[in-house]
């Protein structure tokens, strides 16, 4: 098999999922500003590029027609499409779904393909409905020169998928310091596994959705003793680059500032030395250290609340604005959790959900500092 880190000239992947809109519209890419950030990107030798069937409300692929293959050549960048398993219904939906994004795409290959957001349930469907066999065909056809897929789950399922697919060329992790140990991202555990079967890691969400760029209090004091010129982010993706394993870090990028600002760390990278390495160590102590819920995400609490509050998912957003302050993140996170009506502030009391509560949380008072916290 090729070796694909060998491939990948920089570290730095252009994530095409966060990009610059107009009016505040997701569906409304703004194609100069996103033209001039490609320009930038390519200028300093970066050629990845990752966009994906849902992205902007399926405006992503068109835009990445539009602003990349419609002004390059073809061969000066990498392009990786993902199929999104969730819609496949049986064989005949990939290719269709495929073709589509061939034509969206405005290309005749994708440099890397990917199937879309896997766990457990959805490798079992797609080797049911016939998924693995079709990547296959394509790529024996020429229409994909490589595939792998993005994954959320656990170390023991991730594994499952690599013993039985052996074909699989490189698996699509969440990878921060942040969750480095967490029970229930698993970015230790999913990347020691990947380097087990030999398979190359491209890191998703290295920020962590944003939240490693926003530090507040002593981890911020910490990081800005390294450099005061350094930006927060810098560390997160320059820690996902260090590791051995990992072929490439991809960043959604937003603006032309975070663009300025990540290009100018991976142009010639340099991976994380001691002194970084220990300081971000004391940042994830301090944060660990922090007053938040002991919420183990475990969801007993949430099928019995007449008010549908997910109550976990807001204890996490809460938790958020305990170790990086209250910002844009957290609260749009809050918003997106809540959209269906289950804010913290309609809980009646009834207190159904603490009697299923393994950690004996007193929920009903935690969701009361939830509410205050989120208030506008
Ligand atoms: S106390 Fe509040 S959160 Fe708990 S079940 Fe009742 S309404 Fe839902
Ligand atoms: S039952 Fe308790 S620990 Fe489990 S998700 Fe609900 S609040 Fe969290």
């Amino acid at each position: 098999m090729e070796d694909l880190k060998q491939i990948m000239p920089k570290k730095l992947g252009f994530g095409c999922m966060r990009l610059p809109v107009a009016n505040g519209n997701s569906e409304e890419i703004d194609d100069a500003v996103f033209c001039r950030m490609i320009d930038r990107y390519m200028e300093q030798g970066f050629v990845y590029f990752d966009t994906a069937y849902p992205y902007h409300n399926q405006k992503s692929e068109e835009a990445v027609r539009r602003c990349l293959v419609e002004r390059y050549d073809r061969e000066r960048f990498l392009l990786a499409d993902k199929m999104p398993v969730w819609l496949v219904q049986n064989m005949e939906d990939y290719s269709e779904i495929f073709e589509r994004q061939l034509a969206r795409c405005g290309v005749t290959y994708f440099d890397f393909y990917l199937f879309h957001a896997m766990n457990k349930t959805r490798v079992e469907e797609t080797e049911k409905t016939g998924g693995f066999a079709f990547v296959q065909r394509m790529k024996t056809e020429g229409r994909i020169r490589h595939i792998g897929f993005s994954f959320h789950d656990t170390a023991e399922a991730l594994e499952e998928i690599l013993k039985n697919h052996p074909e699989m060329e490189f698996v699509q992790l969440q990878i921060n310091y942040y969750d480095w140990e967490s029970e229930n991202v698993q970015s230790r555990k999913c990347y020691e596994v990947a380097q087990k079967y030999g398979v190359p890691v491209i890191v998703m969400e290295p920020v962590k959705g944003g939240t490693l760029a926003n530090m507040t209090g002593r981890p911020a004091e910490i990081l800005k003793e390294l450099s005061p010129e350094a930006s927060f982010a810098s560390y997160a993706i320059r820690y996902a680059a260090s590791l051995e394993n990992v072929m490439l870090v991809l960043s959604g990028m937003s603006d032309e500032q975070q663009l300025i600002d990540n290009t100018a760390y991976m142009r010639e990278f340099r991976p994380l030395d001691e002194r970084e390495r220990a300081a971000i160590a004391r940042v994830v102590e301090e944060l660990a250290a922090m007053p938040t819920i002991a919420c183990t995400k475990c969801r007993y609490c949430v099928e019995g609340c007449p008010k549908k509050i997910p109550i976990p998912d807001v204890f996490e957003d809460y938790n958020m604005t305990v170790q990086f302050g209250i910002n844009e993140t957290n609260r749009g996170s809050y918003r997106r959790h809540t959209a269906d009506g289950g804010s913290a502030d309609v809980c009646i009391r009834c207190g159904k959900c603490e009697g299923q509560c393994p950690q004996h949380l007193p929920i009903r008072d935690l969701l009361v500092k939830v509410a205050e916290t989120f208030a506008e």
